[in-house]
């Protein structure tokens, strides 16, 4: 039957689109479909692929779009385990969604390539300059939060809640400005390297990024170069 054979044929092509492969072998699998059907999923992850140089995203195997707990647990809209990427279905536009995943891509080098990026130290220095300023302006605008809190490179779900409810992403990006490249760089040396990486390839430019962050510039370009990588242990 007619109708029957065109069930069928839309239940494929539905199929089709809800999971493929890239040219890179990165499997897409869409969970739940994405809150604005603008978004073209393959062309985003194909812009991904031809952006990031393949040497970088051998780590991630799968690309899942949906809804999951950790979102809301933790206040996120991506987050990246295990060879896989999760990302939010609820997204603005293109854009936003192409951010956050370039920025978990970043997440997934952080093991392979942890002695790389943060073995001499030097973006963990850069980090912490930084995060001492935004502690003393701080300090001054009445906010006292310890400053041991501030000199720990490692996440800290208290101050991400105090810089991203207390004082609010609107107000701090004004603090942060020429500090930190955006409101979400101060939140951990892990969040710094994955914003600054996002950054890296949103803007080619990469004159604010080099100026504002010199050391993670030059660890990021650095990592650009697979011949001058070692993570063969
Ligand atoms: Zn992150």
């Amino acid at each position: 039957m007619l109708r029957n054979y065109i069930q069928t044929q839309q239940a494929r092509l539905m199929e089709q689109q809800n999971s493929f492969y890239t040219p890179n072998g990165i499997h897409v699998y869409v969970d739940s479909p994405l809150s604005n059907k603008d978004i073209d999923l393959e062309k985003l992850i194909s812009k991904v692929e031809n952006t990031i140089p393949s040497h970088l995203l051998s780590e991630v195997e799968m690309v899942i779009v949906g809804w999951f707990d950790e979102f809301e647990e933790r206040k996120i809209n991506a987050f990246y385990k295990d060879g896989t990427l999760h990302v939010s279905n609820i997204q603005e536009d293109m854009e936003d969604m192409y951010d956050d995943v370039i920025h978990e891509i970043a997440h997934s080098l952080e093991t392979p390539y942890g002695y790389e990026i943060y073995g001499d130290k030097k973006i963990e220095k850069e980090f912490l300059r930084k995060r001492k300023y935004l502690y003393d302006t701080l300090w001054k605008m009445g906010y006292k939060i310890p400053l041991s809190v501030f000199m720990d490179p490692e996440y800290n779900e208290d101050l991400d809640l105090f810089l991203y409810e207390k004082i609010g992403y609107d107000k701090l990006s004004h603090i942060v400005e020429g500090i930190f490249i955006s409101a979400y760089a101060p939140t951990s040396l892990r969040e710094y390297f994955a914003t600054g990486f996002t950054e890296y390839y949103l803007d080619s430019n990469h004159e604010f990024l080099s100026k504002v962050s010199p050391a993670l510039y030059q660890k990021l370009s650095l990592l650009q170069k697979p011949e001058k990588l070692d993570n063969s242990t």
